[in-house]
């Protein structure tokens, strides 16, 4: 159970003063909807109205904040004239314009002879001083009603700065004082104050460099979100790791036989992480091991290969991927192959019912079939295997860690590979998997044609069309990617259909319209008639981005690329990377063009290294735009930023390998407190693995 120090930053943000139904949902889209997450909302500006000088000494546009003297009202004239009120200091008059207001507020506000303190934006009207709408006027008896640093922070329509600034200090005002879950020798080192202080400091800048994600007070809040993420993974993998595992070790016939059947030699790439794999899978512990390669490296044969190890010894193997199509495609090239040597292999989906999923079933209990692709539906409750001891999950990052354990749980002993195509800087391995063991593909196989990549403006998109259908017309096949619209899903759909039905009327061969909103079996129909060839051009939202493999597709159009992110730019890129054919991708950008924009696209047009992209992405965006859940489904850090706070990864790793280590079950008072800091994080499901024992 969640300690109740934490019940105040868990309750709703409708138990706020002053937030009702409307502003509720405002914040719920702006940050969340608890009160932590109206906390973890850092600004991003301030406003400093402290201002020491003379009226006469101030500039255009200047934010001027002083003491002045009211010495004559103007009524307006008409209703469009605005209501000026003079006002002077030692130095110079000012005008104070205030357009659709009643003089008898104003007179009242600012009699004539009155001393008051005012704040607000100068602009300098042919010679004269001018001020429209002060900020603040406040009696120069009581300055303190004037706030001389205003904290400013990123906001949405509806919200104004003044309204989220009062939320965020009435949250502040209800936090408790957390037990110290940092080493006292590190807060020492890094400067630290406590968890409170450090909020409250980062919520009150006092000047603009106090902003920076290096501040002591930002760091500390860093270092413990870090901390709770590789806490949890800790837990996790010494849960794994405890467990004495089975040692699997066959002759390797049937990977000979394969290998004899297999049109192609391996690359040394594949054979290195397959002998890793192997390796760990002989030594009687359980082994957690990530396969990282990039698209169309190879990472299916080594899957193959390394569950012919647990076949041959007499178990069953399992791989799981995360779509239907996916499980699909895995079928039909797995299955080919077993089909060859003899190992019997079936596919279970959601979509696959009654009397076949009894059947498949029953085949599984009684060991019948070796081999099993599916999707999660693999880990049901009814799916029992007769002895399971190899799991492959495939583009993990769509999975959390929670299907991770469920899975490992399922079988006997289990040995689990995760297998990923999305590169990943080793900083981010780091955060996503903890130290987890890994082997790397970084050779593509040989005579792999490379991708002309050639970036364009939309203006050009008629010539582009054009092109295209000459291609189509040759027998080619496309992919048209449309664009991500930042709002919502229902956008991202509207634009996909929009663009389907202009191209279906432009084009004479036949086109395609594939969506994450259709339903499984609708989305498999499509991409049937698109592998057989009835569909010529498959315009797409980003749904085909993972694993895809249809190899007649050589052309690629991705409209308006500079709104997608590097990473699955090259993921895209790598469904049309997959034969021996030439291929090319269209990258078509709209205007503004960001800097950063430029040079994303940039890069995709200079390497295909998906290595160097991921890099190159975290430099130019922080880890947590890489892995924003958008795009990926990964840990979506609140307070730290991977592209700056990347040495505090390191020695949180390096902590809470050492608490694990010399307090497994986090019992020590510094373990109880940093159980408070996972719930904290929400990464309390670690914890709970305790209890699943
Ligand atoms: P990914 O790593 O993206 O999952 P796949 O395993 O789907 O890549 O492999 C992509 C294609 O490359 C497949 O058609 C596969 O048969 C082929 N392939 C795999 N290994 C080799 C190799 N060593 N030489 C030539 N082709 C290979
Ligand atoms: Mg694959």
């Amino acid at each position: 159970m969640r300690p109740s120090i934490l019940n105040p930053l868990f309750a709703p943000i409708n138990t706020l003063n002053g937030v009702g139904s409307r502003f509720e949902a405002l914040l719920k889209n702006l940050c969340g909807s608890k009160i932590a997450d109206l906390l973890w909302h850092l600004p991003s500006g301030i406003i400093d109205r402290r201002c020491n000088i003379p009226l006469r000494a101030a500039q255009n546009g200047q934010l001027w904040t002083g003491k002045v003297r009211v010495v004559e009202h103007i009524t307006p004239h008409t209703r469009k004239q605005p209501y000026r009120v003079v006002v002077e200091d030692n130095s110079e008059q000012l005008i104070l314009i205030f357009f659709k207001t009643f003089g008898d507020n104003l007179s009242k506000q600012l009699p004539i002879g009155s001393e008051k303190i005012i704040s607000g934006k100068i602009e300098i009207f042919n010679r004269s001083l001018q001020m429209a709408h002060p900020d603040y006027i406040v009696d120069s008896a009581f300055p303190e009603r004037m706030p001389l640093i205003e904290t400013v922070y990123p906001l949405t329509a509806g919200i104004t700065n003044k309204m989220l600034n009062k939320q965020i200090s009435q949250a502040l005002q209800n936090l408790p004082d957390f037990p110290e879950w940092l080493d006292e020798r590190l807060i020492k080192q890094e400067k630290f104050s406590s968890f409170k202080q450090s909020l409250w400091q980062a919520h009150h800048p006092q000047k603009f460099d106090d902003l920076s994600p290096d501040t002591p007070s930002r760091c500390r809040l860093a270092y413990d979100e870090l901390l709770a993420n590789q806490l949890s993974l800790a837990i996790v993998r010494q849960r794994l790791k405890k467990q004495k595992g089975r040692s699997l070790s066959a002759a390797g016939n049937l990977k000979q036989k394969l290998l004899q059947n297999l049109p192609f030699d391996l690359t040394s790439a594949q054979k290195r992480a397959i002998a890793e794999i192997e390796n760990d899978m002989q030594s009687d512990y359980r082994m957690l091991r990530l396969l990282q390669g990039d698209v169309g490296s190879g990472k299916t044969i080594v899957a193959l290969i390394t569950m012919l190890n647990a076949v041959e010894c007499g178990c069953q193997a399992a791989i799981m991927a995360p779509t239907e199509i996916l499980a699909q495609q895995h079928y039909e090239s797995i299955s080919v192959l077993c089909e060859k040597i003899g190992v019997k292999t079936a596919l279970l989906t959601g979509s696959i019912k009654g009397k076949s999923r009894k059947q498949l079933l029953e085949n599984l209990a009684d060991g019948n079939i070796r081999i099993l692709i599916g999707t999660h539906a693999l880990f049901t409750e009814d799916v029992t295997f007769k002895d399971l001891a190899y799991i492959i999950v495939d583009e993990q990052h769509r999975f959390g860690v929670k299907q991770r354990l469920s899975l490992s749980q399922k079988g006997n002993l289990c040995d689990v590979l995760v297998m990923t195509a999305t590169p990943i800087p080793r900083t981010l391995v780091l955060t996503q998997y903890g130290d987890m063991e890994y082997s790397k593909i970084d050779e593509l196989p040989a005579g792999r044609k490379p991708v002309t990549t050639t970036v364009m403006p939309l203006t050009k998109i008629h010539d582009m069309i054009a092109a295209l259908e000459r291609r189509l017309k040759d027998g080619t096949q496309a992919y048209w990617v449309c664009p991500l619209v930042e709002e919502s899903e229902k956008t991202d759909l509207s634009a996909a259909t929009e663009r389907f039905e202009s191209l279906q009327k432009m084009l004479t061969s036949s086109v395609g319209l594939i969506h994450g909103k259709m339903k499984e079996s609708d989305k498999n129909a499509v991409m049937e008639e698109f592998k057989n060839g009835k569909i010529r051009l498959l315009v797409s939202t980003t749904v085909i981005e993972v694993g895809v493999n249809v190899p007649a597709a050589t052309i690629m159009i991705v409209e308006h690329a500079e709104r997608f992110g590097l990473t699955q730019l090259h993921q895209l890129r790598g469904r049309i990377k997959r034969g021996n054919q030439a291929s090319s991708c269209i990258l078509m950008y709209g205007y503004p063009l960001s800097e950063i924009a430029r040079q994303r696209l940039n890069t995709m047009k200079q390497t295909e290294d998906g290595f160097v992209i991921a890099e190159e992405d975290l430099k130019l965006r922080g880890g947590g735009e890489i892995l924003g859940t958008r795009q990926s489904g990964f840990n979506n850090f609140r307070l730290a930023d991977l592209s700056i706070h990347a040495n505090l990864l390191q020695i949180a790793y390096k902590d809470a390998a050492m608490t694990i280590n010399n307090d497994p079950e986090l019992q020590s008072e510094r373990g109880q407190n940093l159980r408070t800091l996972l719930y904290l994080f929400e990464q309390d499901e670690a914890i709970r693995t305790y209890k699943a024992g």
